[in-house]
C-alpha cells in the first residue's frame, strides 16, 4: 500500500508522518518511510536544486515542474515501486498532490499540463490513501515563525515566499481533496496535537482496514 502525507508549511507534517509510520510498524507491516522531492541520493540532488534560492537566475516554473517530476521518476523507480512490489507499505512525505498545490496553485501552472507529466511518469500509479493536514494560513505561519526563529531563520526559497503563495497552495490542496474524496482525507491540523493524532490514526485504520 502507498500512503502519502500532504500539507502546507507549518502544519506538523513531520511529526504526523512519524506517527503514521510507527503505527503501521506496530501493526507488523514492513514500512518504507520516504519523501519527495527526494527519497534517493540522486533525487535528493534534484531537491537541492529545487530549494536553492538562486537569486541570480530564478528557476522557471516549467523547469521547476520538470525537476519535480524528474526526481519523482527516480524515486518511483528506485524506491517506491520496488517496495510496493515486495509487499511493503510506503509512506511518503509529499507526492503529486504537492505538485498540483505548489507548482499548480502556487506557481500558476495549469493542472492539465501537470496531469500530462503525471500520466507519463506514474503510468497509473496513485497513492491508495492521502492524508492532507490542513490549517488556516495564519496559524501555520505562526508555528513556522517560531520554528524559524529557533533555527536561526534558515529560510529556503519557498519559505520566503509571500502569504498569497501559501494561501494559493492551501486552496489547491483543498480543491484536490474535494475532487478525490475516495483517496484523500482532510485532517484539521489546527486542533490540539492529541486530537490531530487520534483523528489521523482513526482515518488511517478506517481507510486501510483490509
Ligand atoms: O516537505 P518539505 O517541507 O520538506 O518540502 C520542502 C519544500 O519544498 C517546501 O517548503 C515546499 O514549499 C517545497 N516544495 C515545492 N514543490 C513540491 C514539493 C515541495 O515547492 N512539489
Amino acid at each position: 500500500r502507498f500512503i502519502t502525507l500532504e500539507g502546507g508549511e507549518g502544519v506538523g507534517k513531520s511529526t504526523n508522518l512519524a506517527l503514521v509510520v510507527g503505527h503501521l510498524r506496530a501493526c507488523g507491516h514492513e514500512v518504507v518511510a520516504t519523501r519527495e522531492p527526494g527519497g534517493t541520493p540522486r533525487a535528493e540532488d534534484i531537491r537541492r536544486l529545487l530549494l536553492d534560492p538562486g537569486e541570480e537566475e530564478p528557476l522557471d516554473p516549467d523547469a521547476e515542474l520538470l525537476l519535480v517530476f524528474a526526481a519523482r521518476a527516480q524515486h518511483l523507480a528506485r524506491v517506491v515501486r520496488p517496495a510496493l512490489a515486495r509487499g511493503a507499505w510506503v509512506v511518503c512525505d509529499r507526492f503529486t498532490d504537492a505538485t498540483y498545490a505548489y507548482q499548480g496553485g502556487g506557481r500558476g501552472i495549469e493542472a492539465s499540463r501537470i496531469a500530462a507529466l503525471e500520466t507519463f511518469v506514474q503510468q497509473g500509479l496513485e497513492p491508495d490513501l492521502t492524508l492532507l493536514l490542513d490549517m488556516p494560513m495564519a496559524a501555520a505561519q505562526r508555528r513556522l515563525d517560531g520554528r524559524l526563529r529557533g533555527q536561526g531563520a534558515a529560510r529556503d526559497r519557498f519559505e520566503s515566499e509571500r502569504a498569497e503563495f501559501f494561501e494559493a497552495v492551501r486552496q489547491a490542496y483543498l480543491a484536490r481533496a474535494a475532487s478525490a474524496p475516495e483517496r484523500m482525507v482532510v485532517i484539521d491540523a489546527g486542533a490540539d496535537l492529541d486530537e490531530v493524532k487520534a483523528e489521523l490514526l482513526a482515518r488511517l485504520d478506517e481507510r486501510m482496514a483490509t
